[in-house]
């Protein structure tokens, strides 16, 4: 028998229980040798009858010293008796409708029961229908697995045939490769299975779970990088002559070497005959934009046509904005499509981009509307991918035909659930700031000083400054709005009061788009000089002159978030401030605030985040399109996650398409895992 054998051929599993085996998704022994316990009973620690612990469970050594006493109580109960004794005591153990249990038990023989110990009376003890096990076996393994169970098939009937199984399989491929096992000290794939079944020590099982923890992530890995190669197909949109040199030679700054590394990354992706399919990965401000100006750039020199696509009007707009001004003079012909363009000009937009007239297009969702045609699409750049959908990135793409894909993030992923999260992605870190940034100072205030605050958010708009108050989510009946009430009332209380006299403006997310706009404008021109807003500027917003933020209620913002609301100061030659309020003493959230407080990198954020919180955010809100995980915790895994990273690299460098009889089971498992569910939890 080996382990694709079907489980109906094990000793003791007949039609009934395959199909009760096939609802659990177990099929093949394999299946059923990779349907891991739940949990484990600790049969490690034993108890005389005398000092076992009432009421809980726990594991009692004795001998079986008496036959089995039938006791009829009444219809439908009968009781099934033995003494046992550990030559100390006795103990009564009674199995309640339950003969065949009973009867499996010899006179004379040592077992370990485990079950709860009741006693009435000073020294009468019993034990009610416990599960048992010759006491010479325990020895082998002193933890019994607990598996999750179906109606019909109870753990017990699991373990059994898993045992079965275990005893009658005579060969366990491993697709682990032996000088991968090696390099990490892993456990074989038999030793494994061994080992989580029925583990001769917590050791073993800790190296058994290491080594199929490991097992997961490298072959999810390897799959990941087989589809990073597979699913290029060649493309006829090739860059030849490279025009990025004219392109930087007329921008008004010097490059950091992390935008001179990420632009040389696009133009050799580009000139290689199979798309691009690349992220850029950079913090608020670290000047995304500039680099995919210069792709854009070098595509439509070459004869081709590029699209940009960003989650906000706001955005998009702004992007119009500096892409003109980038390419001025440079005959490259950009036009702005969303959702507030007149139909009339959206009209023309339309058919000038179908005749080639239009260069490059800029927009929101507008973009991927079906009657958005282009004559010939080289390059798509999506802004702040998180929150487009999987789907609205297909949609633009397939407007062209193999287009090269450029995609940019701020959301700082900590680097090492990157290698997942953007799996088939290649990625370029933009993880320099441009010269001559000051950093902004970081505060982290109680409530009770919050007058302070607000005196110092004062001291800096009688300057001339501007500032940002963000407000607190309140979590009330009315979720959707409620922080639309909060910022509300605020406005009300420091327009008539602290801040009487300025200029002050109110900004939600359930405004009309057009009332967004222009209070946004305003804001921009100096107009406002202290604006209340909700977390709606988070995207986008880039006002220079505005030095000051307070964020009330700083605990309820996760990290990331917090990070983005302060990247919208310090972005010109102003000292910046950022101040948190909170009101919630509790050392954990302290914690929590000071990374903001004293980290300005929001990698080295994310990281820290992640250490204390693991990766609930990242993964929970979003859908990533990856297989689920069984085995591997992404929150506490994440050094076995760089481990099989460096692996699955190592051997996909040397044979990408994995040659050799040696990995065909490796293969299979990849395709097994792809094959199945897409989510990640
Ligand atoms: P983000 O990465 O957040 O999208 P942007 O591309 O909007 O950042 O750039 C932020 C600001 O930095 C812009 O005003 C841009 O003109 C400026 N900038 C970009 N690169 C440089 C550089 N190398 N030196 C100086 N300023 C730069
Ligand atoms: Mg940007």
């Amino acid at each position: 028998m080996n382990l694709y054998s079907g489980v109906s051929e094990l000793k003791g599993v007949g039609y009934k229980r395959a199909d009760l085996f096939k609802k659990m998704g177990i099929s093949t022994v394999y299946d059923l040798l990779t349907f891991f316990p739940r949990d484990y009973e600790d049969w490690s620690r034993i108890y005389s009858i005398k000092d076992a612990p009432t009421d809980v469970n726990v594991c009692v050594k004795a001998y079986v010293g008496s036959a089995v006493r039938k006791n009829y109580i009444r219809n439908n109960l009968t009781v099934y008796k033995l003494d046992a004794t550990d030559g100390e005591s006795v103990m009564d153990i009674s199995f309640f409708n339950n003969k065949y249990a009973a009867s499996a038990l010899e006179n004379g023989t040592e077992y370990v029961f485990f079950g709860k110990v009741t006693t009435f009376g000073r020294s009468f003890r019993s034990m009610t229908n416990p599960v048992f096990v010759k006491a010479e076996l325990t020895e082998l393994s002193p933890l019994k697995p607990v598996y999750a169970q179906v109606a019909g098939l109870n753990s017990h009937q699991i373990e059994k045939t898993v045992k079965a199984a275990i005893e009658s399989c005579n060969d366990f491929p491993d697709c682990i490769p032996e000088s991968v096992r090696n390099a990490y000290c892993l456990m074989s794939f038999e030793e494994a299975v061994k080992n989580i079944h029925f583990p001769r020590s917590s050791d073993l099982l800790n190296e058994a779970r290491r080594r199929f923890v490991f097992e997961e992530l490298f072959v999810l890995q390897v799959g990941l990088m087989r589809l990073k190669t597979k699913h290029r197909k060649m493309t006829s949109n090739v860059i030849r002559t490279d025009y990025t040199g004219e392109f930087v030679s007329g921008l008004p700054y010097k490059l950091t070497n992390a935008q001179v590394r990420c632009m040389d990354d696009c133009r050799r992706d580009m000139s290689c005959g199979v798309p691009m399919n690349r992220l850029i990965q950079g913090d608020v401000g670290s000047g995304k934009t500039v680099v995919s100006a210069a792709a854009v750039y070098n595509c439509v020199k070459n004869g081709f046509q590029a699209a940009l696509m960003a989650p906000t009007e706001v955005l998009a707009q702004q992007h119009f904005k500096t892409f003109s001004g980038l390419f001025s003079g440079s005959g490259i012909n950009t036009a702005l499509l969303i959702g507030s363009t007149s139909a009339k000009e959206k009209k023309a937009i339309k058919e000038k981009l179908k005749n080639g007239e239009i260069d490059f297009l800029i927009g929101t969702h507008a973009l991927i509307q079906k009657d958005v045609e282009f004559s010939n699409l080289g390059l798509t750049v999506t802004d702040e991918q998180h929150r487009f959908g999987v789907n609205q990135r297909f949609l633009l793409n397939s407007k062209g035909n193999n287009p090269h894909i450029l995609i940019m993030s701020a959301t700082p992923i900590p680097r090492t659930l990157s290698f997942l999260v953007y799996g088939d992605l290649d990625l370029s870190l933009l993880d320099e700031m441009p010269a001559g940034r000051v950093k902004t100072e970081t505060y982290l205030i109680p409530d009770s000083i919050r007058e302070r605050a607000y005196g110092y958010v004062k001291k800096h708009l009688v300057e001339g400054r501007q500032g940002y108050i963000i407000c607190p989510l309140v979590e009330d009946e009315s979720e959707e709005y409620s922080d639309t009430v909060a910022s509300k009332k605020l406005f009300e209380e420091l327009s008539d009061g602290f801040f009487k006299g300025f200029r002050l403006g109110l900004l939600y997310g359930s405004m009309k788009p057009a009332e967004k706009k222009s209070v946004m404008d305003s804001f921009a021109a100096g107009d406002i000089d202290l604006l209340i807003s909700t977390t709606v500027v988070e995207v986008g917003v880039d006002v220079p002159n505005a030095v000051i933020i307070v964020i009330e209620n700083a605990e309820r913002f996760g990290l990331a978030q917090l990070h983005q609301l302060r990247g919208r100061v310090g972005r010109g030659k102003y000292k910046s401030t950022c101040i948190l309020v909170s009101a919630d003493t509790n050392p954990q959230t302290n914690e929590r605030l000071n990374i903001i407080v004293k980290n300005s990198d929001g990698f080295k954020i994310a990281d820290e985040d992640y250490r204390l919180r693991g990766p609930g955010d990242i993964f929970g809100s979003r859908q990533h399109g990856l297989p689920s995980l069984r085995c591997a915790n992404l929150a506490i895994d994440s050094e076995v996650i760089k481990e099989t990273h460096i692996a699955a690299e190592n051997l996909m460098k040397n044979n990408p398409s994995l040659e050799g009889v040696e990995y065909d089971l490796l293969k299979k498992n990849v395709n097994y895992m792809f094959s199945k569910g897409i989510t990640l939890n």
